[in-house]
């Protein structure tokens, strides 16, 4: 089989999943709990947030919280950053997880607003100067899920930061972590977005970043878990694997960058070469994501005919999937003919070059059949 979806999912790596199950049997106490091994558990807890921190190239007194995933991790960042009467702006390039919950904040009364997207998927960088009055929370993702495109979150920052220093600056790093240089430090937002499934680690566990001096109001009540920030038993297993495999992603970040640049690159010369194939080009995009399409074959339909020839790959965000409107893309100008075509490949150290070459046979004959059909009709 080859697996082109991992900006959906990625398998999780044999080491991390030793780590999972050793924390799941021998480290299973209530870390709330006041007897000597509830302590243990919440010093593990403070040990992998210190670790984390540090893997992120954050200040060691800012914080992390752990949760549920990025879904979560980005609802708390900005409902809990945003004041009554605050102004939201938010890109359109956004993950669902921040773009619906802006439609939905724009429902419950505040004023909510959108960045442009350049025709290369970055944020237009004018149309946020010219949205930043009255602005309190901006979120911007810094990798595309969708396409790829990389975000300078460090120059945004500064843009956002010199305009109004209390604008509160979320970015989602969730497809950015191990594929492109993260250091919160130069990065300088105040809140950044991690999870584990995207980086051959556990599914169900992820990561805020929190600048110190921020604060957030809680997204769950109940226990005083996290300093208050998020109620809940903590998924100690969830974070041991989660810290382990971010350990992995961040020092072996270009190592697997050889890998799936040299995939993408093989992969996009090749397409091209197809009858009735058109590539997005992009230059400032991660090595993992290569969107294309082929003119005539709608997206799921082309889907469904490489999942035949056990071919996985993913047409957008699995959280949106659904949708053939892609709102991403069509923001960035692309016709809908080739909104309605585009495919997203997403690469990762498992993948090979080998692939390249099986996966451009099995789809010039899906092409070939598919018209040579379409013909006799
Ligand atoms: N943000 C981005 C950019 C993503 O790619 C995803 C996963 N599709 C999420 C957020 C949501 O992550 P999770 O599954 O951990 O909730």
């Amino acid at each position: 089989m080859i697996y082109f979806d991992n900006a959906s999912t990625t398998k999780i790596d044999e080491s991390v999943l030793s780590v999972v199950n050793n924390y799941n049997q021998n480290f299973f106490y209530n870390p709330s709990s006041l007897y000597g091994k509830g302590v243990e558990m919440s010093m593990e807890i403070n040990k992998f947030k210190s670790t984390a921190l540090s893997l992120l190239g954050a200040d060691p007194f800012d914080s992390i919280v752990f949760l549920s995933g990025a879904t979560e991790a980005n609802n708390f960042a900005i409902r809990g950053a945003l004041k009554k009467n605050g102004k939201l702006l938010v890109s359109n390039g956004e993950h669902p997880s921040v773009y619906n919950l802006a439609k939905q904040l724009k429902n419950e009364g505040f004023n909510v607003d959108y960045i442009k997207l350049l025709p290369n998927g970055q944020v237009d960088e004018q149309d946020l100067k010219q949205k930043l009055p009255g602005t309190t929370v901006v979120s911007i993702i810094h990798v595309s899920n969708e396409t790829g495109a990389i975000n300078n979150i460090a120059r945004l920052s500064k843009i956002i930061k010199s305009y109004d220093n209390s604008i509160v600056f979320h970015s989602d790093g969730v497809q950015a972590v191990g594929k492109v240089d993260v250091n919160l430090t130069e990065i300088d937002c105040d809140l950044y977005t991690v999870s584990g499934h995207k980086i051959h680690g556990p599914k169900g566990i992820g990561a805020l970043h929190i600048k110190k001096g921020v604060t957030l109001k809680p997204l769950l009540y109940g226990g005083q878990q996290e300093n208050y920030l998020r109620a809940g038993t903590e998924n100690l297993s969830g974070i041991a694997g989660l810290v382990t495999a971010l350990d992995i992603a961040v020092k072996s970040r270009k190592e697997w960058a050889v890998v799936t640049r040299e995939i993408k690159l093989l992969l996009s010369q090749k397409l091209k070469q197809l009858n009735k194939v058109w590539v997005l080009e992009n230059e400032h995009s991660s090595s993992h994501v290569l969107v294309f399409g082929v003119e005539g074959i709608k997206s799921e339909i082309l889907l469904h005919l490489l999942e035949e020839q056990n071919v996985l790959i993913g047409n957008g965000s699995a959280c949106s999937s659904r949708y053939t409107d892609n709102r991403v893309l069509k923001d960035m100008g692309l016709t809908e003919q080739k909104i309605k075509t585009s495919v997203r490949l997403s690469f990762s150290k498992h993948n090979k070059l080998s692939e390249v070459d099986e996966f451009v046979i099995i789809l010039n004959g899906i092409i070939e059949t598919y018209f040579a059909k379409l013909l006799k009709r």
